[in-house]
């Protein structure tokens, strides 16, 4: 997402580097470019409109100072302003003073709000809410079912009184699904569950009755929060789906859904500005845990190509093993040297942690690196394994002593060639030659590549 984007700024600001200082004209082109970028991104014109003015009258403004250069200021100066246009600061659950905390999900049919149903009570499980599943789309085919089989997979119970429509696709109503959220509320409550997220119908196109059905249920339920799901491949359209489900329906908060596709992102650039409600969560996947607290701010770097090093660092938390880490830490604090062994375990841990792909993709600088990054193949962690595995806890330790006929011999006992184990040798003293560099204090090698 957001990659040719991202691509055409970095490109920009990379035409402004080694200029002492800019002129009217410098900041004009740039704008420009700028305003170009967005609009072939898809972003709202109005708000491209808005955008590039605060841009440039700011740029113009920039005095010029010690710490950054000038294409540095204008980077700050784009970053702030995205910032502002993804909402500002991150905006997290309302939860309710009096539990049950209610939350209704709305949106276009497909956008993505069975799925978000599961992956939203799979977070909220994880930090030790009791979530239940109410199930009042009706009216999608199989719509039920498919909760029923999210809310199993999130280990989450599902009020499904109402078998909802099994198969055929129609316009009549189905069933009273306003009724089957009112009663799943009171379900909750007395069945104590401190959050009830309620899945609703939404048709391929913004219809009237489904408008009313989700306006009456929010009536009928009055939600803490209303989840405004919306799939970010639909781009310019984005915009007026959005204003009628806020005039239709309103909501608190907006869940981008498919973030993971090639979408040219307008639609995340421009929904929390033309509606006014904030961006609250990210869907990036189709499994559960592909999804994330949105945050203007890291999602703003991203698109600069500033790395989103914060939620790599959350990701990593989450997966990492503590103890492990911290052992790791001292280690590289005393300066000793990182092993085999510690890369192995190191291995395993990126592995719990989900698609390197997707991790690379957050590294900052990794922008140019696209092409290596696409064409990653996620079994050469296990090769990699492998490799360590079948070497001996000595060379592991000290792998200065593998010479030819240990490498033949690893190799073998891998199943794979000596080339693969001379690769990996020469990466791991990469890795070994960085480490020693960070615990001498040079810092993170690879920081963000700021232009400039
Ligand atoms: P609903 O009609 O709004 O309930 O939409 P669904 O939750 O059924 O989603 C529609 C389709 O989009 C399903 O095939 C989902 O698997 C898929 N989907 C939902 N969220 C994502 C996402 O974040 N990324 C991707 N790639 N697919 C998604």
């Amino acid at each position: 997402m957001f990659n040719s984007l991202s691509d055409r700024l970095t490109a920009t600001f990379k035409n402004l580097r080694g200029r002492g200082r800019l002129s009217e004209a410098d900041i004009d082109a740039t704008v420009r470019e700028i305003r170009r970028a967005l609009l072939d991104a898809d972003v709202a014109v109005p708000v491209v409109r808005e955008f590039a003015a605060a841009v440039r009258e700011r740029a113009l403004g920039v005095e010029v100072s010690g710490a950054l250069n000038p294409a540095q200021q204008v980077v700050k100066i784009v970053n702030e302003e995205l910032v502002e246009i993804l909402g500002g600061a991150t905006r997290t659950l309302q939860l309710a003073k009096v539990p049950p905390t209610v939350i209704m999900l709305a949106g276009l049919q497909g956008a993505g709000k069975t799925t978000l149903a599961g992956k939203l009570a799979h977070a909220l499980k994880q930090q030790g809410h009791t979530p239940v599943l109410v199930a009042a789309d009706l009216q999608r085919p199989n719509a039920v079912t498919q909760l029923s089989v999210v809310a199993e997979r999130a280990g989450v119970p599902v009020f499904a009184p109402h078998p909802g429509n099994q198969g055929a696709e129609t316009d009549a109503v189905i069933g009273d699904p306003v009724g089957v959220a009112r009663d799943g509320v009171a379900y909750a409550r007395e069945k104590q569950h401190d959050v009830v997220i309620v899945d609703t119908a939404g048709r391929l196109g913004v219809d009237a009755v489904l408008m009313q059905q989700a306006s009456d249920i929010r009536s009928a339920i009055s939600p803490d929060e209303v989840l405004f799901v919306i799939d970010a491949m639909i781009g310019q359209d984005a915009v007026n789906t959005a204003t009628a489900f806020l005039e239709g329906v309103d909501f608190t908060g907006v869940v981008l859904s498919k973030l993971d596709g090639d979408a040219r992102g307008g639609a995340a650039l421009s929904v929390a500005k033309v509606t006014g409600r904030p961006i609250m969560f990210a869907s990036t996947g189709e499994k559960l845990t592909d999804f994330e607290v949105f945050h203007p701010d890291r999602m703003a770097g991203r698109i600069l190509d500033m790395g989103d090093v914060l939620t790599l660092i959350e990701q990593a938390e989450r997966a990492f093993d503590a103890e492990q880490a911290e052992k790791m830490a001292a280690k590289v604090a005393q300066g000793k040297d990182f092993t085999l062994a510690d890369f192995l375990v190191q291995m395993q841990q990126m592995k719990k942690m989900g698609s390197m792909k997707k991790m690379l993709g957050m590294l900052p600088g990794m922008g140019q690196m696209r092409e290596a990054i696409e064409s990653f193949d996620e079994r050469e962690v296990d090769r990699i394994e492998a490799i360590i595995h079948s070497m001996t806890p000595g060379e592991r330790e000290n792998p200065k002593i593998i010479n030819g006929s240990r490498r033949a011999r690893i190799a073998r006992g891998a199943g794979t060639t000596t080339t693969a184990v001379n690769q990996l040798l020469e990466r791991f003293d990469g890795a070994q030659k960085m480490m020693r560099q960070m615990s001498r204090g040079g810092g993170m090698p690879g920081m963000p590549p700021m232009p400039g």
